[in-house]
């Protein structure tokens, strides 16, 4: 094959793997020299080609890390937030079971508590006077309240005081 006639073949998509060395080989050129040029050239083509695919790895690569570190900042803040969320709630209930003599561990749920071993049930424990006065009182009240006006409206109507 001529040196045309190959032009002609990579043009028009006859020749898949198109490189220096396959051109030689296929106008059956095979000086030394000239083919170890060709292979020099192509291992730098190849060298040069893969030098720009890794950089391109690299900058995905490094666009992902700032992502990763962008999440992680936010996840850290979130877990922040929900660690003083749950040291408050802590609090309240550690203060709710005192006002009803409750285990604060595990209002009696758990055997195996440390605390109670699951008999901690509200008035299992002397109840807090003042976290119960703030904390339960009003609500008793409120269904004392209640309470004495069912008592009212259920009784019969015929009823004569
Ligand atoms: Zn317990």
């Amino acid at each position: 094959m001529s040196l045309n006639e190959f032009q002609d073949n990579v043009t028009k998509g006859n020749i898949d793997n198109f490189s220096l060395t396959n051109m030689l080989d296929q106008i059956g050129y095979s000086n030394p020299k000239v083919r170890l040029m060709a292979k020099l050239i192509e291992s730098q083509n190849s060298v040069s080609e893969n030098s720009g695919e890794h950089n391109s790895k690299l900058n995905k690569l490094e666009s992902l890390l700032k992502k990763m570190e962008a999440y992680n900042e936010k996840f850290k803040q979130e877990n922040t937030v929900l660690k003083e969320h749950i040291k408050s709630i802590t609090a309240w209930s550690n203060n709710v079971a005192a006002a009803v003599g409750a285990c604060p561990e595990c209002w009696g749920e758990n055997d195996l508590c440390n605390t109670c071993h699951g008999q901690g049930l509200p008035g299992k424990f002397i109840p807090n006077k003042t976290l119960f006065t703030e904390l339960c009182m009003p609500a008793v009240q409120y269904l004392y309240r209640q309470i004495e006006r069912n008592n009212k409206t259920d009784e019969p109507i015929d009823k004569v005081d």
